[in-house]
């Protein structure tokens, strides 16, 4: 057995893991305690790492033109077809789409090619839809993207405002360093948000907003501190400028703020106090005040109030913006954005003669290329001729999916690398490159807090599977750029990049990596977390990265969203994460456990706009915009406002038939950031009715396009059963005869009770199961499927119809031990009412912790109201 220290490839908390192989596979992973972010502890994802690391839909080979070639043929034919393009419609008719999932070293070399080499910046990154407005909002404030706080202050805080964050779900270790120092230190904690999520659990104040309206409670905010002998005005007069230009655009009064905001006048005065009387005070923010058509103002609103409080470079205070990929932050750092250059440079002259001369790059871009949505634009108008997509789903992610879909149709030459072999974009490819994978792949990350880490290789890569970086350098050479690419392993480039962040060094710019120059191939090898600077916290000398060394306000203005619900699309559609999901399903989806939580895409919409629908829990709900349609299953709960509805962003069409989110959502960006607006929709609902429900579990998976040839079908949904032995199916059908059309029954038995129809068959030796019923909530759980099938001789047969129905058809809660809701209720109301006895009791929450928000919310409606019943 071998022990080796990796970090975690999923959120931008970069949690240190420890991962045991026998050589060949990933046996176990555990958290490691001595790294700094997460000192042991794993999220409900990863705590399941290895149950990710399957072979089954790998990308193994690479394919041009659907046939399987060698890789100099493929490195020759991308080289050639970008050479082709560069030729004759020149260098900006060539981009590049990155991925937050990259390592640095991955995205040092793509940037190098296409805008030192190929000679455009026409290269964005999946990191522009989480998180561009806070490195705008930065770099107007700071001169430089620079997060000023790291995790240990959440600790030193006397004040955690999370702003458009459901940490507990998004960053989960995150959130249980706030909940240990809240229960040390009685940290006060606000949480703003239009929804009432689970990180409201530890909330002392939730701030439910209508949605939008965050730049106008912080510009209150700045006018409050103003006027409340707030404001720290040495701190203004020295070490900041702008101070009177942003106060004379922010007058709100809290008045306002309450008509604007929706909220009680005593909830925004109660809000402005606390955060008046806090010196030691963290906002942290994430999506939800990113990706907004106003995310940069609503990040630099968030940083005024910051600066006017001198709340900035020192322990336990600063804005905090918290990253949503592992690397975001490793492809800021390297310029895979298309606004910036390579180690935090622009495009002004001295910059590029810095980039310029260092790579010695003889057309090195001279402006900024096109960001994501606007990248898209121009693949459909046929402005871009060849795109380059390496390590992620535009398909399934980037708002306005049906034109993103139409732009790759249409694109002359579409170039995908990746790991997996069927997702939503390579179905678009004209070449596809065998990428390897978490746990294959050598190099590093950096975390929300500046932190790097190492990501290791454990295993073998499978295939002919290669780094990402030696896929880039390698067509680099073929396109006859051999002296610039000419590396040989991970540990050269990131020297490479070292050397260019010190070139930093005679300027403003913290962004400066000397202190590892000179690593060695061991060195490297054996690196340990680190954080830049390496001396002390960004700022705490009060000298900023802009031209003066000030910091600078920026006057923020409110401005409502884009995307405005009108008589025709009258609710306002919020888009986020679920608890054990991560972005489109490319990875979790290979894991059965983390389908426990929530097996299939949802609609929360509150009780009074489902009622005004005739809609009612578990009913599908079409979903429509201007630009789109979905499907989901209505969660009619009062978690949203009036007026809202939430769905998640992870179902693609490898698991869902129309669940794809982003196609609801327009290509509406904030003009500076370029973020999409992807939390503020108009949409309408309408419930499906009169439809045969089936709940099918199979030992393949079936063959998703012939179920979407069946006419009679509205809607279905899979996910990988136990061990991924089965597939589980759900369908929903206009009628009960559509069945027959939807599978192949063959010599399935059949049995009938009432409106339930009970199916047995076999496929390859294996057998198979299906229920039909007029009445979803009828159905019996897969889980219960599954043991039927696992009885030496099923038993299905004498089932009666109410036995099923009695079955525990409760989500499940923790995934770890698999416990679900209506067990945990059961157990606070036969007294088990609090965390460590449920632990004891049932073991939940015991393990990675994601779940005790949800214990918490349960304990808290439920044991309370047992324990006074009792009396
Ligand atoms: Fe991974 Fe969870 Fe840590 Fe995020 S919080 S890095 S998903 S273990």
């Amino acid at each position: 057995m071998h022990s080796k220290d990796t970090t975690c490839p999923y959120c931008g908390v970069g949690c240190g893991v420890t991962a045991q192989t026998d050589g060949r596979r990933l046996i176990a992973v555990e958290g490691n305690s001595r790294h700094p972010a997460n000192r042991g502890r794993l999220c409900v994802k990863g705590a399941n790492l290895a149950a990710t690391m399957v072979n089954d839909g790998r990308l193994l080979r690479p394919v041009v033109d659907g046939r399987e070639v060698d890789w100099r043929t493929a490195t020759d034919e991308v080289a050639a077809r970008l050479r082709a393009v560069v030729d004759v419609n020149g260098a900006d008719a060539v981009a590049f789409y990155l991925s937050g999932q990259l390592l640095t070293e991955d995205y040092y070399v793509a940037n190098k090619l296409i805008k030192g080499y190929i000679g455009t910046a026409n290269v964005d990154t999946n990191s522009r839809l989480c998180m561009a407005s806070a490195v705008a909002a930065h770099k107007r404030a700071f001169g430089e993207d620079v997060v000023p706080c790291d995790y240990s202050d959440l600790e030193s805080a006397d004040l955690i405002i999370l702003c458009g964050s459901n940490t507990a779900w998004a960053h989960p270790i995150v959130y249980q360093r706030i909940v240990a120092a809240r229960e040390a230190r009685g940290t006060r904690v606000v949480v703003i948000d239009p929804r009432r999520t689970t990180t409201c659990d530890i909330a002392d104040q939730h701030l439910a907003i209508r949605p939008g309206t965050d730049a106008a409670l912080f510009n209150g905010l700045l006018a409050y501190v103003a006027a409340n002998g707030a404001l720290d005005h040495d701190f203004v007069e020295r070490h900041t400028e702008g101070f009177a230009a942003a106060r004379a655009a922010n007058r709100l009064s809290p008045e306002a703020v309450a008509t604007l905001t929706d909220l009680d006048l005593h909830q925004v005065l109660s809000f402005y106090a606390a955060f008046a009387d806090t010196q030691a005070t963290v906002t942290l923010f994430s999506q939800g005040v990113n990706q907004a058509a106003n995310g940069t103002d609503r990040a630099n609103a968030i940083i005024n109030c910051h600066l006017a409080t001198g709340r900035i470079g020192i322990a336990g205070a600063g804005p905090f913006s918290i990253t949503g990929q592992p690397n975001a932050m490793g492809g800021r750092e390297v310029g895979g954005l298309a606004n910036q250059l390579a180690a935090h440079m622009d495009f002004d002259e001295t910059c590029w003669t810095t980039v310029s001369n260092f790579w010695g790059a003889p057309n090195l871009a001279r402006q900024p290329g096109l960001k994501a949505v606007d990248m898209f634009d121009a693949i459909h108008d046929g402005r871009i001729k060849a795109l380059w997509v390496m390590g992620t789903n535009p398909a399934v992610s980037l708002p306005n999916t049906p034109k993103v879909r139409a732009a790759l149709a249409r694109c002359e030459t579409v170039i995908v690398s990746d790991c997996v072999a069927q997702t939503d974009t390579t179905a678009f490819a004209d070449v596809l490159l065998p990428a390897q994978g978490w746990g294959e792949k050598d190099g590093t990350v950096t975390n929300s807090e500046r932190r790097i880490s190492r990501q290791r290789r454990l295993l073998p890569a499978v295939g002919e599977a290669r780094p990402d970086w030696q896929i880039i350098c390698d067509v680099a050479i073929s396109m006859g750029f051999a002296d610039a690419f000419a590396f040989t392993a991970a540990h050269e480039i990131f020297a490479e990049h070292v050397d260019l962040s010190a070139t930093n060094k005679a300027t403003n710019r913290l962004f400066d990596l000397s202190f590892l120059k000179g690593l060695s191939a061991r060195d490297y090898a054996d690196l340990e977390p680190v954080s830049w600077p390496p001396q002390e916290r960004p700022y705490a000398q009060r000298l900023f990265s802009t031209p003066s060394g000030r910091a600078r306000f920026v006057p923020t203005a409110h401005r409502e969203a884009l995307q405005q619900p009108c008589p025709a699309y009258p609710l306002i559609l919020n888009s986020g994460r679920f608890r054990d999901q991560w972005h489109t399903m490319t990875r979790t989806g290979s894991a059965a456990k983390l389908f426990l939580h929530s097996c299939e895409p949802t609609l929360q919409i509150h009780p009074r706009d489902a009622a005004s629908r005739n809609i009612i829990n578990g009913d599908l709900v079409a979903v429509r915009s201007a630009v789109g349609e979905v499907r989901l299953i209505a969660d009619v709960c009062d978690n949203v406002r009036a007026g809202n509805v939430f769905a998640p962003i992870h179902w693609n069409d490898r698991f869902a038939s129309m669940a794809v989110v982003g196609s609801l959502f327009e290509s509406a960006a904030d003009p500076i950031s370029g973020q999409p607006e992807s939390k503020h929709a108009a949409v309408q609902c309408r419930a499906i009715k009169h439809l045969t429900w089936a709940r099918l579990l199979y030992p393949a998976e079936l063959d998703l396009d012939r179920l979407n040839g069946c006419v009679a079908l509205r809607y279905w949904a899979v996910s990988p059963g136990q061990d991924r032995a089965a597939f589980q199916y759900e369908f929903a059908l206009a009628n009960s005869e559509a069945m027959a059309e939807l599978i192949e029954l063959g010599d399935a038995l059949c049995f009938q009770a009432g409106s339930q129809l009970r199916l047995l068959g076999e496929h390859s030796g294996r057998p198979w199961l299906l229920f039909t019923d007029d009445q979803r909530e009828r159905l019996p759980p897969f889980s219960h499927l599954q043991h039927q099938l696992d009885a030496d001789v099923p038993d299905w047969q004498k089932l009666s119809v109410r036995s099923v129905v009695r079955r525990d058809q409760s989500p499940v809660v923790c995934t770890c031990f698999e416990v679900t809701r209506s067990r945990i209720e059961q157990a606070i109301l036969a007294g088990h009412d609090d965390l460590p006895a449920l632990g004891r009791e049932l073991k939940c929450g015991t393990n990675c912790g994601s779940c005790v928000p949800e214990l918490n919310e349960l304990l808290a409606r439920l044991a309370v109201p047992a324990a006074v019943a009792a009396r």
